[in-house]
Parts: structure tokens; C-alpha cells; sequence
């Protein structure tokens, strides 16, 4: 029945049926002879078929209501394994596992069947995860436009302790169980060629753009499921599919070989996810994947807003479009050239629609992260987009102009195009000018984008410049993945907040109480013995749970400061065996990560502390006070098992680097306790829990820039801590790699010769104190009690349901419709 919400009953024999009907017709199984690998398929399968139905039903409703929606477009979106969390959505956990336990399956088993879509490579990905589930929940129309990589982020192992790289094909032989496939919804998008001028009909010159090949987008819809209640939204991914059919003489006339050259490169398109976090490695495939991605969104954009009777000038009352980072920034010259080109409109009116449709969000202030294109590569690729792009820049020019009269230094530094050598794109400005609201992660984050980053365009244009701090989904980052938890919280304040998430702060009243601390504390417990146990079995490493669990988990990056930790732990590891004095309770260090495949010190970071977790855990000098763990493949999955046993949460980067942070708040929600340095979100995490519940170490943003000013000397500090001088100098020799003299000195090397980029060694002092302070505070186990709950009752402002809203109310300025 169309646009009547398909009830969230169940009917279990008519499920039972469906996944022995999916077993048999879909996988060729039956019951006899399936896996558990073929159930968790038929099963997911199931499932999926009715969120379908619930899909299309919302949809069609959301056409026929008129309503404004936002479109999210990302070039990553890591949404993890989606069977278990979507069984949450429908609440139909606990009848599903029933229903699977009479068909002789157990859920449990059937769940750890699924691979992980990886189809992002950190916080950014994760983000725009979170961000769906939150538009879903809350019924904000919405669409999220991706890729469709056939390979995801790599799968990493270790082999003698270095990173190894291996093909993540997600989908496996049968396919995803939870996508769709949606011809009717393929696009095209252009590449090369040239630029056409003509005369129209009523004798005015035009220009367009005659590619010189063209890809088709391929659109498959994996279903958003709203949290119990009754809307599916989609993300859209799009797969390139190779030239057809290939245009051969306008690309090159005569040119064979180039053509099929760039034929190939084309079907290559969405092969593989590039593997990059916060670093722009500047490669045409990857400009090649913005364009197909941003060509392929807009072109769907469009098509909805015309197919439901819209006037192209009305677009920017429907429609409104989030660019997530500035890898799609290519978005806005290519909805101006279609306005102009294909729809006939001024300028003028072009650009004032794009004004009021994007809406950018900056995630980094790192140099090396801020993504330029050189102007030659995309005069070959895109060059009716590169027209356009001078236009944009010339008009915004004479505004600069009008605003400051003679300034040539304000111009070179706003101007979209960067001189000096190679010419290249400047894509924040271009994001930056485009929009009609810019905004940052945190609140620090966000006044340093305006501070540092972009003070002339903040004077500019006023109040452009906006913060919306990130938040992560409670549904999956504390129902789903500690489901001891959920119940505690259930029992206490009962069941509506994974929908309101600011309902937790009612457990503060029992942060006293020591009953309640002494059963949150058996979750904590009983949560610590799940990873010890899968620790245990996948790695054969054995796990004391009475110590402290602490965890670093997020990707490898200097700034970042892994190596920071590793100093520590090097500091642990000499008092131990140098200071008869020294007491400490046993602690547990826990790594996952990946490094990028191109980054050689990140690389070398994650070798050092495989090699020294080797010898530290077979030290019996140690007495088992210190174990290290390095657990490979760092990835969604994997988080939900490390979160709910992590007593610390180490968030330890250097001030002014981490934009925001998203797994400080999914381990502060799990009533791990951070010790964090005042950076991105780390800042509003303290203020919401309070001083006394999280353990602040470190320069500050300023302090950082002021020392850096003077001349930082990181030699300094060696020279004058015996223990920081102990501690790096254990990096030399063979301690830890026999045989293989000084195979870590490259860090050691970096903190002292290399300048100490990140300052690691300015930090170590401060660094060591805060964890004596969390040491000595674990000791007091109810005062523990007391922190690890209040952590969890406080920080309900880190739901990505009131991000959500923030973008709603001050930028999108949406109507939730509820079905
Ligand atoms: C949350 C999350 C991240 C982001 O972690 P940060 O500590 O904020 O960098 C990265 N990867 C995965 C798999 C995550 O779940």
C-alpha cells in the first residue's frame, strides 16, 4: 500500500520463510547445506526487503509532501556492519534472535558473519555515518550521495610487527546483502574534450562543454533506517562503470591509444577508496572520483527537484547541499554550468541559487591537508569547470577589491587561485566563497578556522563562519555495542534515551549511589572480559581485567602523538625495572590503527610499538604490570568491542590539531575516563563532565604557537628530564628488536633531529604526571565508580541528534516530516 508506514509487527513464520526462500533462491542453500556465512545473508536479505518497501514508501511520500531536504554529499561514509544496528532500528533484536534460534542459528554467531563496509578511512567517514542515522531518526528529509568503491579502506595485518596492505573487496562473492540496485536512477558524467562557443536561438553566444568521454553512474541504495520509527532514507552510492559508449573523436582525434588509456583509467574510477586521512595526495583519479561523484549527485539532485514539478529558479527553496570536507567542492562549478549551460540562466541568477544551495564544512587546519588541484590538471579534465572557476574568481576578486582598495597581499591570499610556480585551485576558497554558511567541528576548532585559517574571509562575509560541534549516534555507540550498559540504564531511567540522549544526565543522581557503582563497574568488567576473551582468542595474548584498560584507537598520524603514548609507556617500562620504588597498578595498552601505505613514520610508530608490546609482554622482570596490544585492522567492528572496555581514552593531540574527535565521545559515553590535552572536543567534553572527571595535561593552542615562535628546542627537554632521556634512549640499541640494532631510531631521531614537529617532548612531563594522577585515582575504585558514571550521564550534548538539529536550526533550516 503506498505511503502507509509499514507497521513495525512482526511475523516471525512469514520472516522464517523469507530466509529459507532467500537461502534457497538467492544463495542455492538449503538448511542442510548452508553456512552461517549463507544465514547471515538470507537473513540480512530478509530484512532488507522490507526496508525496501519502507525506502520507496518514504520517498514517494517525502515527493508528495514538497518538503525542503538536505543532501549530504561525501566522498566517504563509514557505516560499518549494518544487520545488527538495523535490527535495533526495527526493534526486532530480540524477536529476530528468537526467530533464528527455531530455524537452529544463533544471532550472535549469524552477526560476526559481516564484513565491514569500509568505505571511509576515519573520523570524517564515521562522521557522515552517524550524521544519516541522526537525519533518519529525527525524520529530517535527507539524501546521502557517495561512492560505490568496489574496494574499501585496506585490510591491515602485521607480519613481524609492520604493517601489511590487502585488498578490502567488502561486498565478498554474494554481494551486499543490504544494497539495491536502481537503474532507473544511473547517470552520466563527462570527462576531457572542450569548451564549445554558439549562437542560440535568440542570437546570443553560449558556451558548453562537449566532453571528450563519458562514464556511466551506476545507483545503489543502501537503506537509512530510522531509529523505531517508520522512515528509510537513502545513501546513494555511485559505481563507475567504464565508457559507454566511448566517444573516440572528440577526445583526440586519431589518438587510439591515449583513448583507450583513458577508457581504462575511467573504468578505474570508484575501483578503490583512496587511503588517505587528513593528507592530499593530489592524484588525477582521485580529482577524477570528486568530479564522478559531485556529476552524478547534482545530476540526481536535479532530477528530483524537476520530476516533482519544481522551477529550476526554486531550487534553493527544496534543496540544500552539505559538502563534507572540500573533496566535493567541484559540486558548485558544475551546478553553475549546468544553470548556465543547459538551463539558460544568467549569471547572476546561476550564482545566486548556488549562494543559498551549499553549505561546506572545514574538518582540518593542516596544511597538508587542505586540498589544491593544479590548474592544468583540471583545464584537461574539467576545463568548462575551470571557465567557470575563473569567472567565480574574477567577480570575488572585484569584490575584495571594493573591500580593501589596493590590497594585493588580501587578494593572493583569498584569491581561488594560488600563484607562485604551478598554478593551482585553492578548493576551500572556492568552498568557502560558494556557500552560504562554512562551518567547523568544535567549538575551538571553529573560532581557530576563523582566527587563523580564514580572518579576512570572516570580515568579509559575517556570520558565515559558524560552528556545529560533531556528535556520534547513542544507537549504535552505546545500545548496540554495549548492550550491559543499555540495560543498566534502562533499569535506572529507563528507555527513551537513546532518542533524547540529554535523558542520561539523570544517572548523576546515581553516581553516588554504591550499588549502582558497583553494577555499572561489573558492566565495565564483564565488558573488559568480552575483549580480553577476544584477545585472547584471535591474538593469544592473556589480559589481567583488573587492570587498567587504557586505549588509543583511531588512525596513525603524528599529530595524533601514537608515539607520545609509546614514550610513556618506554617511561613505564624503565621505572619498573630501574626504581625499586616504583609502584604502579597493572595497566593494559591497547593500539588500533591504520597507517596510511605512503606514510613511512606512521608506518615506523606502528612497528615500534608491536616491537616493544613483544618484549614487554614476555618481561617476567614486569610481574605483568604492563601489557601492550596492538590489534590489527583497526575498523568499525572492532571499536565496538574495544569501547565498552576502556577505562581510559587517550586524546592526546597536539593543541590546535585535532579538529574535533568522535571517539573521545563514544568512550566518554562508555564511561572511559580521557586524559586529553585541551584540543577539538576534548574542550567541551571537560566542560560538560567537569575537571574533577577527566585528567587535562598539556600546552595550550596558544602556548604551542607562542613556543614554537621562540624556537622550539626539544633537545632541551631531553637534556633536562632523566627520564624522558631514559625513556627515548630505550629506542636505541637492540632492546627491543635483538639482533637489529637502532631498528626505532628513527623516532627517536624525529623528536630530536627532526624538530619534534608535534611536540611530543615538550608534553612528555605533563603527560607522565596525568597518568600518575589516573593511577592514583584508580585506586579509589568507588571514586572510579563515581568519575566512569558521570562521564556517561554528562555527556548527552555529544549525540549526533543535536548536531543534527544545530545544522537544522542554524544552517539547513529544514522541517522534520514525520511518516
Ligand atoms: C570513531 C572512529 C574514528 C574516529 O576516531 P578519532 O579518535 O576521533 O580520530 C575512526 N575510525 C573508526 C573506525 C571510528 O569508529
Amino acid at each position: 500500500m503506498q505511503n502507509q508506514p509499514q507497521a513495525l509487527s512482526f511475523d516471525k513464520a512469514a520472516f522464517q520463510a523469507s530466509v529459507k526462500q532467500h537461502l534457497l533462491t538467492t544463495y542455492a542453500q538449503t538448511p542442510a547445506t548452508a553456512s552461517a556465512r549463507h544465514w547471515y545473508l538470507a537473513m540480512s536479505r530478509a530484512l532488507a526487503e522490507t526496508s525496501t518497501g519502507n525506502l520507496i514508501d518514504t520517498e514517494q511520500h517525502l515527493a508528495a509532501t514538497d518538503c525542503r531536504s538536505v543532501n549530504y554529499l561525501s566522498l566517504e561514509f563509514l557505516i560499518g556492519r549494518l544487520t545488527g544496528n538495523n535490527l535495533i532500528s526495527l526493534d526486532l533484536y530480540a524477536p529476530v534472535a528468537e526467530a533464528m534460534a527455531e530455524l537452529g542459528q544463533n544471532l550472535t554467531d549469524l552477526l560476526e558473519e559481516e564484513r565491514d563496509p569500509a568505505l571511509g578511512n576515519g573520523g570524517l567517514g564515521r562522521l557522515a555515518a552517524c550524521f544519516m542515522d541522526s537525519l533518519a531518526a529525527q525524520e529530517f528529509p535527507a539524501v546521502g550521495y557517495g561512492l560505490h568503491y568496489e574496494y574499501g579502506l585496506f585490510r591491515q595485518s602485521f607480519d613481524q610487527g609492520r604493517q601489511m596492505e590487502a585488498p578490502d573487496g567488502w561486498r565478498g562473492q554474494e554481494g551486499y546483502p543490504w544494497e539495491i540496485q536502481r537503474p532507473e536512477l544511473n547517470q552520466t558524467a563527462g570527462f576531457y574534450g572542450r569548451v564549445e562557443v554558439y549562437t542560440d536561438e535568440q542570437g546570443a553566444q553560449r558556451r558548453r562543454w562537449v566532453p571528450g568521454m563519458q562514464v556511466e553512474g551506476v545507483a545503489w541504495d543502501l537503506p537509512v533506517i530510522g531509529y523505531q520509527n517508520h522512515s528509510v532514507y537513502p545513501l546513494r552510492l555511485w559505481e563507475c562503470r567504464a565508457p559507454v559508449p566511448f566517444r573516440l573523436a572528440p577526445f583526440n582525434e586519431g589518438d587510439y591509444v591515449g583513448a583507450q588509456a583513458a577508457a581504462i583509467e575511467a573504468g578505474n574510477i570508484t575501483k578503490v577508496l583512496y587511503p588517505n586521512d587528513n593528507h592530499d595526495q593530489g592524484k588525477t583519479l582521485r580529482l577524477m572520483q570528486q568530479y564522478f561523484h559531485c556529476a552524478c549527485s547534482v545530476a540526481d539532485i536535479l532530477r528530483r527537484h524537476l520530476a516533482a514539478g519544481h522551477p529550476i529558479e526554486a531550487l534553493a527553496a527544496q534543496e540544500t547541499i552539505q559538502l563534507n570536507d572540500t573533496h566535493p567542492t567541484i559540486a558548485i562549478p558544475e551546478l553553475m554550468r549546468i544553470l548556465l549551460d543547459e538551463h539558460q540562466l544568467s549569471w547572476e541568477a546561476a550564482w545566486s541559487i548556488c549562494n543559498q544551495v551549499f553549505a561546506y564544512t572545514n574538518h582540518t587546519l593542516l596544511p597538508e591537508a587542505l586540498e589544491t588541484w593544479s590548474e592544468a590538471l583540471i583545464a584537461e579534465l574539467l576545463p568548462r569547470h575551470l571557465e567557470i572557476i575563473f569567472e567565480i574568481n574574477h567577480r570575488f576578486m572585484a569584490e575584495v577589491e571594493a573591500k580593501w582598495p589596493g590590497r594585493d597581499d588580501i587578494k593572493q591570499k583569498l584569491s581561488v587561485i594560488q600563484e607562485g610556480g604551478q598554478r593551482m585551485v585553492r578548493m576551500a576558497n572556492l568552498c568557502v566563497i560558494g556557500s552560504y554558511a562554512v562551518n567547523g567541528v568544535a567549538a575551538l576548532h571553529s573560532e581557530l578556522v576563523k582566527r587563523d585559517l580564514f580572518p579576512e574571509f570572516d570580515a568579509l562575509f559575517p556570520g558565515k563562519l559558524q560552528n556545529v560541534t560533531n556528535g556520534v549516534t547513542p544507537r549504535r555507540w552505546l545500545k548496540f555495542c554495549n548492550p550491559a550498559l543499555s540495560q543498566l540504564i534502562d533499569e535506572k531511567i529507563g528507555t527513551g534515551w537513546p532518542a533524547q540522549l540529554s535523558q542520561l544526565s539523570a544517572l548523576a543522581d546515581f553516581a553516588d549511589d554504591a550499588e549502582f557503582q558497583q553494577r555499572y563497574m561489573a558492566v565495565k568488567k564483564a565488558n573488559k572480559q568480552r575483549l580480553a576473551d577476544w584477545v585472547a582468542d584471535n591474538l593469544g595474548i592473556a589480559l589481567d581485567t583488573d587492570a587498567i584498560f587504557d586505549v588509543q584507537i583511531k588512525r596513525l598520524h603524528e599529530y595524533k602523538r601514537q608515539h607520545l603514548n609509546l614514550v610513556h609507556i618506554l617511561s613505564l617500562y624503565h621505572r619498573l625495572l630501574n626504581d625499586p620504588q616504583f609502584e604502579m597498578t597493572p595497566r593494559v595498552f591497547i593500539f588500533a590503527a591504520k597507517a596510511a601505505p605512503g606514510y613511512a613514520l606512521a608506518k615506523e610508530i606502528i612497528f615500534a610499538i608491536n616491537k616493544v608490546a613483544e618484549q614487554v609482554n614476555n618481561d617476567p622482570r614486569l610481574g605483568g604490570k604492563l601489557k601492550v596490544v596492538f590489534i590489527p585492522d583497526y575498523r568499525v567492528s572492532l571499536a565496538e568491542i574495544i569501547i565498552p572496555a576502556a577505562d581510559v581514552s587517550e586524546q592526546i593531540s597536539t593543541a590546535g590539531k585535532e579538529a574535533s574527535g568522535t571517539g573521545n565521545m563514544k568512550l566518554a559515553l562508555n564511561g572511559a575516563l580521557t586524559v586529553g590535552t585541551m584540543d577539538g572536543a576534548n574542550v567541551e567534553i571537560r566542560e560538560e563532565v567537569g575537571d574533577d572527571n577527566i585528567f587535562i595535561f598539556g600546552l595550550l593552542v596558544d602556548e604551542v604557537l607562542e613556543l614554537k615562535q621562540q624556537g622550539y628546542q626539544p633537545a632541551r627537554y631531553y637534556e633536562s628530564d632523566s627520564l624522558l632521556k631514559a625513556s627515548l634512549d630505550l629506542l636505541l640499541g637492540d632492546t627491543f628488536t635483538p639482533g637489529e640494532p637502532d631498528a626505532l631510531a628513527g623516532i627517536r631521531h624525529n623528536l630530536l633531529e627532526g624538530g619534534d614537529p608535534y611536540f611530543v617532548l615538550a608534553d612528555f612531563a605533563d603527560y607522565v604526571s596525568a597518568q600518575e594522577r589516573i593511577d592514583e585515582a584508580y585506586r579509589d575504585q568507588a571514586g572510579w565508580a563515581r568519575k566512569a558514571i558521570l562521564n556517561t550521564a554528562l555527556v548527552g550534548k555529544f549525540s549526533s541528534d543535536r548536531s543534527i538539529r544545530d545544522y537544522v536550526n542554524n544552517i539547513w533550516q529544514l522541517e522534520a516530516v514525520k511518516r
